[in-house]
């Protein structure tokens, strides 16, 4: 039964029952029924509980936790992080009624992201979040709200480092970048932040995201330690909120293996006591996005069509890169690699040939599977997609080609 499992990425958490794959302990055939239609998103609460706790074993308490939303904004999977994390991190106002829909404390909430507008400023600060200030005229229009309204804008600055997060999914720091202030500006600006209506709460230093490198990750809280350090001490104020970024990756394709996050954890243990002079009333915070979520979703879909064209076996399929832009290889990758699929009604079958499975779209870019070692087939079977929690949904272009939209669902 071993053979019919997806070759080239772990993923154990999901599992089978005879033939059928399992989510939240329900066949997918009965999913669908329950959902009425193919495709949709499935997220299992058992695995993000077990992603949350592996996080919770390794990293120090005294660290905390918080969902970056984006990753997956669906409000029932917000819902069920955010009874189990720290905080909540937003990057636009619908993401910030999302985050207080949740019961998230406002105080645990923060708003980062380029080009904020003068809504979302506002919004933040009405709901008394924090606000990951990224640019000097975002904190003068911040400055301009609160004043206006008598409020006060609770602000952290968004550094950009003179460093970036090696190996990493996608460069977001080091060198000229849209994101934050550059390093070197921000103690000035600290040092002028004595205005009644701003409550100056810390430093964002965001590196990168979707990292499987430990050592990498480790190079990098210890520059981040060490930066946060230089700018307090420049800054001369306190730092209550230190937030070191994320960028814990999980493994998509073939030869990627899992994070370890017990060396990560001991190093960050070491700096937090390293630093304890400075930082010892500080709240530090990572956020995750993917980790959390993205090995927590499957995306469904079922075979419409088979056909044989010269030497290749095509399977038409329900679903495509309309849903699922990242598993069609055009969310940020350079080269198109299989995600790990099954079919999740033969789990119990051998994979004996190999098959390109492609969506409804008119495009040789709607691929969902190329020459992926799969059982036989036939129409009316599920497809799943493994690694989907994550960037799915909501990064995908729903409108292109009018096709019918997705359900998606929490079990
Ligand atoms: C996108 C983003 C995240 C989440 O990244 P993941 O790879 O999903 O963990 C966290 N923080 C900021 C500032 C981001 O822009």
């Amino acid at each position: 039964m071993n053979n019919a499992k997806p070759q080239h990425a772990p993923t154990p958490y999901f599992t089978c029952q005879g033939s059928d794959l399992l989510a939240g302990n329900q066949p997918i055939k009965t999913l669908a029924e329950i959902v009425g239609q193919t495709p949709f998103y499935v997220y299992d609460r058992q695995v993000i509980r077990a992603k949350i706790d592996e996080f919770r074993r390794h990293i120090p308490p005294r660290i905390r936790l918080h969902y970056a939303i984006k990753a997956n904004p669906h409000q029932a999977v917000v819902d069920c992080i955010a009874r189990q994390v720290d905080g909540l991190d937003i990057a636009s106002q619908k993401e910030l009624l999302v985050a207080l829909n949740s019961g998230m404390a406002p105080a645990n909430i923060s708003f980062a992201g380029p080009a904020k507008s003068m809504t979302d400023i506002g919004g933040a600060i009405a709901a008394g979040i924090t606000l990951n200030i990224e640019s000097e005229t975002e904190l003068e229009r911040a400055r301009d709200w609160a004043c206006r309204h008598a409020r006060v804008a609770r602000v952290a600055l968004r550094v950009n480092p003179d460093f970036e997060l090696k190996s990493s999914g996608m460069k977001m720091a080091g060198g000229p970048k849209p994101f934050g202030i550059d390093a070197e500006r921000i103690p000035a600006i600290i040092r002028c932040m004595n205005d009644e209506h701003l409550d100056f709460q810390g430093l964002h230093i965001f590196s990168g995201i979707q990292n499987l490198n430990e050592s990498a990750l480790m190079e990098a809280h210890d520059k981040t330690f060490a930066l946060a350090r230089w700018l307090a001490l420049e800054g001369g104020k306190p730092i209550r909120k230190l937030n070191i970024g994320g960028g814990f990756g999980i493994p998509y394709f073939p030869g990627e293996k899992r994070l370890d996050l017990g060396t990560i954890g001991e190093n960050l243990a070491t700096l937090c006591q390293t630093h304890a002079d400075l930082f010892a009333d500080t709240e530090i915070i990572i956020e995750l996005g993917r980790y959390l979520v993205g090995e927590a979703g499957l995306y469904i879909t079922r075979i419409t069509d088979i056909k044989q064209s010269r030497e290749q076996l095509y399977w038409m399929v329900d679903g495509g890169l309309h849903h699922h832009l990242a598993n069609s290889g055009n969310f940020g990758q350079v080269i198109r690699r299989n995600y790990p699929v099954c079919v999740a009604n033969r789990m119990d079958e051998l994979a004996l040939q190999p098959v390109t499975i492609v969506g409804p779209l008119c495009t040789p870019l709607d691929v969902v599977a190329d020459k992926f070692n799969l059982p036989h087939g036939e129409i009316g079977d599920f497809i799943a997609i493994y690694q989907s929690g994550a960037y799915g949904a909501t990064a995908s272009p729903r409108g292109f080609l009018s096709q019918p939209d997705l359900v998606e669902i929490l079990v």
